[in-house]
């Protein structure tokens, strides 16, 4: 354990100096104490608050911050060294499909655009076990947690007739993991015979997802605040469910008080199919089926006119850009600024993993503000506006207001990230230099006040058998 965490092992005073070489190195099982984050390097909080030295946790939430040159009121249990860290809020992935961490780069899918992309994947997903989705779950979310990730939503969508219970088997695997989780009961309902893109081995009846639908959220939503598992519905896209399923999902959503999520303009031929076979673009076709809404968050929105945008905009519609995802099948740019003006809460996905190919949330920060400068200019995307989209963006299009800032009263959800490798040497400003000069993996992440990565390992975690059970199934799968 390096030096830069201590938990002192007798309580200390209010005021003074805290004697660090009294304390013995932190491990894992000290969770749910009062954790002074001490004079970190750089920290993303509001203009104008000094939390110079740091910030204070307590149980499962932040309780204060500390000025430059202070020390925290009360009596503190540990102290994290802080010094050498840019510490961000955890970051907030909104739009994942797991399983697909299973068919990364595979040779069949390489150099297409979407709708080829799928088609070449379909067969291969239809081939999952419940064993497949376990593991790649557990991986998908332990790639994320070292990210900086602490907050994450999938989007399984994959029923075949063998995987019944896909949804129960990653809300076992994420509890296992431990990541604070939105998992949304996808479908698809349209095969092929009923004029849709998937095969027809892998779409259900309506029927059947609805009841599914309902018995998920009954049985693992919790709306509390900090809650650790939130189910969302989440029909496919308009190419793979009917546009009653549609309607019926959001009925059945706004029933439970669960929020809605779905593919939506995300390619030109998208856009087409809607033309075709609804004789309306995405948006009308979105208010037809009861959509428009501030319960709805949409993965990718890369086609809409103007006048679109403001109807999203007012109806407070979310947006989850997926940048590495979109410039990798050649989709598009999402006008994050013109919804963002409009009303929308915009965050970041790293979508599926086949469409990527990776789950790495602080590199689809850089990825963010690299495609959204090419659009609107340098002077208008910062890095800050990049880690705002990752973190309260994100908050907002997942319905939380309990995670996404460094703030007292919020969850404690923290991302702690070290510029000691050779591509931070020589930066200047410490919270630009994460984002420009490419970070990849986190130091120590903290979910509900627990440790859950320190010194870039996961404690207690055996990620090289994880890695090659996973590596194994991918071979039988591909
Ligand atoms: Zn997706």
């Amino acid at each position: 354990m390096t030096s830069y965490f201590k938990c002192l092992a007798k309580k200390m005073g209010c005021c003074g100096t805290l004697n660090q070489n009294k304390g013995r190195a932190v491990t894992p099982q000290h969770n749910n104490m009062r954790t002074w984050i001490k004079n970190p390097l750089a920290m993303l909080v509001d203009k104008g608050i000094d939390a110079g030295g740091g910030i204070v946790t307590n149980q499962d939430r932040f309780e204060c911050f500390v000025p430059a040159g202070g020390v925290p009121a009360g009596t503190v249990d540990a102290v994290f060294h802080a010094s050498e860290h840019v510490v961000l809020p955890g970051l907030i992935n909104t739009h994942h499909h797991y399983y697909q961490t299973l068919t990364r780069a595979v040779p069949v899918a390489l150099n297409k655009a979407l709708f080829p992309w799928l088609k070449s994947l379909y067969p291969l997903w239809s081939g999952l076990t419940d064993k497949m989705i376990d593991v790649s779950t557990q991986l998908a979310a332990n790639e994320l947690l070292l990210s900086g990730c602490t907050t994450s939503a999938d989007h399984h969508y994959l029923y075949p007739a063998t995987l019944p219970d896909a949804l129960d088997i990653q809300v076992e695997a994420l509890r296992k993991v431990g990541i604070r989780s939105t998992v949304t009961r996808g479908s698809m309902s349209l095969g092929e015979e009923q004029g849709g893109l998937p095969p027809q081995t892998v779409v259900q009846s309506e029927e059947d997802i609805l009841v599914d639908c309902e018995r998920v959220v009954r049985r693992y939503h919790d709306p509390a605040e900090g809650s650790m598992l939130q189910i969302a519905i989440a029909p496919c896209s308009p190419f793979s469910v009917s546009e009653s399923l549609m309607a019926d999902s959001a009925a059945l959503a706004r029933r439970h008080g669960v929020r809605l999520h779905t593919h939506l303009a995300e390619t030109r031929d998208e856009i087409q199919y809607c033309m075709d076979r609804f004789g309306c673009r995405p948006v009308d076709y979105l208010e037809r089926v009861n959509w428009l809404g501030n319960d709805v968050w949409l993965a990718h929105g890369i086609f809409f006119n103007p006048e679109e945008i403001l109807r999203l905009g007012q109806a407070r519609t979310g947006i989850a850009h997926c940048p590495s995802s979109n410039m990798l099948l050649g989709s598009g740019h999402c006008p994050v600024r013109a919804l963002e003006s409009a009303g929308c809460p915009v965050g970041l996905g790293v979508d599926g993993s086949a469409s990527n190919d990776c789950s790495n949330m602080i590199q689809e920060v850089r990825q963010a503000l690299l495609l959204q400068r090419l659009h609107y200019g340098a002077p208008l995307i910062t890095h800050e506006e990049a880690l705002r989209w990752a973190t309260r963006g994100s908050a907002a299009c997942l319905g939380r207001q309990d995670i996404g800032e460094i703030k007292p009263g919020l969850m404690a959800d923290l991302a702690l990230f070290k510029l000691d490798e050779l591509r931070f040497s020589g930066a200047g400003d410490a919270l630009a230099a994460l984002v420009l000069c490419g970070a990849q993996k986190v130091d120590a992440v903290m979910i509900s006040g627990q440790w859950k990565v320190l010194d870039g390992e996961r404690p207690r975690v055996d990620l090289a058998q994880l890695k090659a059970q996973h590596a194994d199934l991918a071979r039988q799968l591909q």
